[in-house]
């Protein structure tokens, strides 16, 4: 039943051998309330992994209250920032001694090329837990000189309280980071609810976090499914915030939660429909290649994906077709497998709705200019593969150009100016990304303005850093993660004023 390559490490044998995985409650593993469990399947070929512990809302109400119990009680909340500090850089230093670990599970659980769960998602987990590890020691309010005679005035920046933290599949174990590293830097507490398709990583991390000295209930984790367990979560009465990376659909009942629960404290990170737009005076080996990287990258199973690629006139035809050869020429693949470029979707539902919007882009007119289908290797057959494709002709009132596909599948849309591109590329309900390939500085600029989006990059794509916010414009999303913008998301002002006659 569990996989068994040779290259496998011994610790993720034993990981994944070592019987039905437990939530994490209080700092105690348990199994849930109801006894029930879930199977967590490779999706390279449909093999359970292992059985998971199903959360439901008993499990949620005790999390909840150990996450409560160690915010009013201590000593998370009551330990010196610089403390705090440490435990979070220790954190990072056990995820990079376990980095090939991680790197294999999240690989085996979403499907991933290992090469990239090893350099992104696992180097960037450790990046961002050493960046918000600076911060705990840096939170502080102001002195204010209002207008009131003897009046000391100041404010003080405080943690918001027990954040439930709901993550998607895309990037399990870096959703996790951007969640808990800048809850734990601002001094809360956490519940943690994985994806029902790749919960592995969140519980090793919760075991190293354990191990790192995190108090017990400071972070909590949760399997289970969204329905049940996350709805409880965006329901609850004793959650003071909600953070959330997924679907628009899904944020939306999240928001009606919180405002029908105790209106908690809601942060969303939404879907995305990003314009990548080349312009003809960029460079044009080099914008070739972005649009391609911009949209292949985790098989297109980003919320940043550059899935709406917006060509010049002059040169539409050049850039589209090597988008569509570069996808051709990818290695399609187990994650596992080194020189894998492309491995599967996630899981079974996401493989029909990534091959029914190929269809519907045909459909609607649009031309298949590479890949489209599944691979016809019959090693693939059981896993959830389909073939990078590029969708030419297309008009950016499709239904391919306007809804979150979420596989490697681009839709090449073409325009005339920049008035034109602007007008298109802001057509759309989401505003999560952009790109911009041009050498011509001040339409660089322009365009980087107009554009409705709430990261934009110039002659490069996809980029994060822990320093820099990330968040949405329109419907994908509210408020900005990373940055010192992630810290506020995480904290309360408080304003005090003493009377000093
Ligand atoms: P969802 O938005 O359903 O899932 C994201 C997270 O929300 C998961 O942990 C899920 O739990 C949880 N969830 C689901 N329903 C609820 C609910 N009612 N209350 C609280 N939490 C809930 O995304 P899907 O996995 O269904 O993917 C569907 C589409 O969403 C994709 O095709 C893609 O377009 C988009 N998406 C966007 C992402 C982004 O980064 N912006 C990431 C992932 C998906 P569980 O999975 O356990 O049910």
């Amino acid at each position: 039943m569990v996989t068994t390559e040779a290259n496998l490490t011994q610790e993720v044998r034993d990981f994944l051998n070592d019987g039905p995985k437990k939530l994490l409650i209080g700092g105690q593993w348990v199994e849930a309330a109801s006894g029930k469990t879930f199977e967590t399947v490779d999706p390279s070929n449909g093999d359970v992994l292992a059985r998971v512990a199903e959360a439901d809302k008993e499990d949620v109400n005790r999390a909840v209250a150990a996450a409560r119990k160690a915010f009013e009680d201590g000593p998370w909340s009551t330990m010196t920032s610089a403390e705090r500090s440490q435990v979070i850089w220790k954190i990072a230093d056990l995820i990079e001694e376990h980095a090939d670990t991680f790197a294999q599970l999240e690989s085996l659980d979403n499907g991933k090329p290992v090469v990239v769960a090893r350099r992104d998602d696992v180097g960037g987990t450790i990046d961002y837990f050493r960046y918000y590890a600076g911060w705990p020691t840096k939170i502080e309010g102001h002195t204010v000189p209002v207008g009131v005679p003897q009046t000391f005035a100041y404010t003080l920046r405080q943690p918001v309280g027990v954040c439930a933290q709901i993550i998607p599949w895309n990037y399990p174990l870096m959703m996790a980071a951007w969640k808990l590293a800048p809850a734990l830097a601002a001094g809360c507490t956490c519940i943690l609810k994985p994806a029902e398709q790749t919960p592995l990583s969140a519980l090793l991390l919760g075991q190293l976090m354990l191990e790192a000295g995190l108090p017990a209930g400071v972070m909590n984790v949760l399997t289970g499914y969204g329905e049940t367990a996350g709805a409880a979560l965006a329901a609850h009465m004793q959650v003071d915030k909600i953070a959330f990376t997924g679907s628009t659909e899904v944020g939306k009942l999240i928001m009606q939660a919180a405002g029908k629960s105790n209106l908690k404290k809601v942060s969303l990170e939404l879907g995305g429909k990003s314009p990548n737009i080349v312009f003809a005076d960029a460079d044009i080996e080099v914008a070739k290649e972005g649009a391609a990287a911009g949209i292949f990258y985790n098989m297109g199973q980003d919320c940043t994906a550059g899935s709406r690629l917006f060509v010049q006139d002059r040169v539409y035809d050049e850039v589209a077709q090597y988008v569509a050869d570069a996808g051709n020429k990818m290695k399609v693949g187990r994650g596992l497998n080194e020189d894998t470029e492309i491995g599967p979707l996630v899981s079974e539902e996401q493989l029909q709705k990534v091959t029914g919007y190929m269809s519907i882009g045909q459909q609607e007119g649009a031309v298949v200019l590479g890949g489209g289908g599944r691979p016809s290797d019959s090693a693939l057959s059981r896993g959830f593969f389909v073939n990078p494709t590029v969708l030419g002709q297309a008009r950016n009132d499709m239904r391919i150009a306007q809804e979150e596909i979420f596989g490697p599948v681009v839709t090449v849309i073409p325009f005339k100016d920049v008035d034109d591109v602007i007008r298109q590329a802001n057509d759309i309900s989401y505003g999560l990304g952009a790109g911009i390939w041009t050498n011509n500085l001040q339409r660089a600029h322009r365009v980087a303005a107009a554009i409705k989006a709430g990261t934009v990059w110039v002659n490069t794509y996809g980029g994060t850093d822990p320093a820099l916010p990330f968040g949405g414009f329109k419907q994908s999303g509210i408020g900005r993660e990373m940055g010192y913008e992630g810290i506020e998301l995480y904290t309360e002002v408080k304003s005090v004023w003493v009377n000093l006659e």
